[in-house]
């Protein structure tokens, strides 16, 4: 039996890994259609730098997956995390429901009064924005929860589900209580540590599992999917003109795609997919003369009037991250196709995230900022929008009457980290070798 992989990302590599111990697959091939493996956990280079699409960390809940993703690296450094979010010129540290003595006077009350005398609290939220409220209370929700998330998403959360945030806990009265008195608590303690290769960037976790993979693993480059069509007896894959034949087929690349090669794709269900919203991203990567920052990771920027979201001190990973004096910094921007931001020419999105950056401090001025690097990557963040599970449901419902497994973050169309890329790797590993081929 013949195996096809559509995609090298760490799905679609992991798949092959967790595969190739069945005796009964003959042969397994990746189609991948960029020059190297990775997909989003692609490393950049550029002028001596080494640098992620967005900072990955190596944190989970999940201890096996977390282990397995550690046991195929070199060497790592681990790491305490060290967040910020930015409020009125303050730093907060992250999670905001923890450090609220940082606020300014009213804006802490508010925050702590509303929590104490929370008119949602027994509603069952329908909604992200319903969640926050009910949870958190109004002050949290509009001085934090609702601007950041409006800025990551380009989406009201009342127009989101409560998939991503249902797990997120409930503070207690005391726990804000004490927050407000000055005392910082950690939260989200499951993300406190966490890890990272020592050299390569993240890449170094997929391509650890590349180097595990055997001679019946077949890793294909360059090679884009153009047509996937089902036959009486497999499938066809046509990658650059060339015709592969496979009995079983899993698609780890985006759900769009596939659909777009899909032959015979059905017309309700293209719908479907049309309808699925999601982010795309700029990832900026810039170098500052002097280092403004402190000993601190990531910065979240609620502030409507700063271009990015997000602003990453890469220096911070380890001493291969660091090049040289000063602070490199990767900076974050989502977009969709055809909004404002992707209006935006790069010269203007420059000046914004000069402004942006001496605003708030991580500069003097904009000649101490030098940009090394800019990318645009079109799948970033799936959107949960009020039809994602609908829609999804469909869509998953239709692949599988047609013989189609999906995997992977994007072929599946959830908001999944490493980790859960991986175990979803290994259950459709698991479930292939029940069957019979
Ligand atoms: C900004 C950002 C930050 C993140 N941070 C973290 C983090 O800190 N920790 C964490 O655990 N996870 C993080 N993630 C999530 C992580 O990147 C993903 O879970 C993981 O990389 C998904 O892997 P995948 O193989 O499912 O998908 P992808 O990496 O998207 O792989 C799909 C592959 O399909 C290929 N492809 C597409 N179309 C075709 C075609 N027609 N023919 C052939 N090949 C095709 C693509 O080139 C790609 O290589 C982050 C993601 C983003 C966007």
């Amino acid at each position: 039996m013949n195996i096809s992989i559509l995609g090298g990302g760490l799905s679609g590599i992991a798949l092959a890994y967790f595969l190739q111990d069945d005796e009964r697959i003959e042969r397994i091939d990746i189609w991948e259609k960029e020059d190297g493996i990775g997909g989003l956990c692609r490393s950049i280079r550029k002028n001596g730098y080494t640098y992620d699409i967005g900072p990955h960390i190596l944190f989970s809940k999940d201890k096996e997956m977390l282990n397995l993703m550690l046991s195929v690296l070199k060497e790592k450094n681990d790491l305490r995390r060290s967040n910020q979010i930015i409020y009125k010129g303050r730093n907060v540290q992250y999670p905001f429901e923890n450090d609220l003595s940082k606020l300014p006077e009213d804006d802490r009350n508010y925050c702590v009064q509303s929590f104490e005398n929370n008119p949602y609290r027994n509603y069952v939220p329908d909604n992200m924005l319903q969640f926050f409220l009910k949870t958190f209370g109004e002050g949290i929700t509009n001085t934090y929860l609702r601007p950041y998330n409006e800025k990551i998403w380009k989406y009201d959360p009342a127009f989101m589900d409560t998939q991503m945030v249902e797990r997120i806990p409930q503070p207690t009265d005391d726990e804000i209580r004490r927050s407000a008195a000055g005392e910082t608590v950690d939260g989200y303690v499951h993300q406190l540590y966490f890890h990272f290769p020592r050299e390569g960037g993240i890449e170094a976790v997929v391509k650890g599992f590349e180097k595990r993979l055997g001679e019946k693993c077949h890793i294909h480059l360059s090679a884009l999917v153009e047509k996937v069509a089902r036959t009486d007896v497999g499938f066809i894959i046509t990658a650059e003109g060339v015709e592969n034949r496979a009995g079983i087929v899993v698609s780890t690349m985006p759900i769009q795609e596939l659909c777009a090669v899909y032959e015979g794709m059905n017309e309700d269900i293209a719908d479907n997919v049309r309808d699925l919203k999601y982010n795309s991203i700029q990832i900026v990567f810039v170098h500052v003369e002097e280092d403004y920052s402190g000993d601190n990771f990531a910065f979240m920027i609620p502030e409507k009037d700063v271009i990015f979201h997000r602003i990453s001190k890469m220096d911070f990973l380890g001493e291969a991250y660091h090049r040289r004096e000063g602070a490199t910094y990767m900076v974050e921007i989502t977009y969709r196709a055809g909004d404002y931001t992707d209006s935006l020419s790069e010269d203007e999105i420059k000046c914004r995230i000069e402004d942006g950056m001496v605003y708030l401090g991580f500069a003097q001025n904009s000649s101490e900022i030098s940009f090394i690097n800019i990318t645009k990557h079109r799948y970033a963040y799936v959107i949960y929008d009020l039809h994602h599970r609908k829609n999804m449901n469909a869509i998953r419902s239709y692949f599988k009457a047609e013989g189609i497994h999906l995997s992977g973050r994007f072929g599946n169309f959830e908001y999944w980290n490493m980790d859960k890329v991986l175990r979803e790797a290994g259950n459709l590993a698991a479930r292939l070798k029940e069957k019979n081929l």
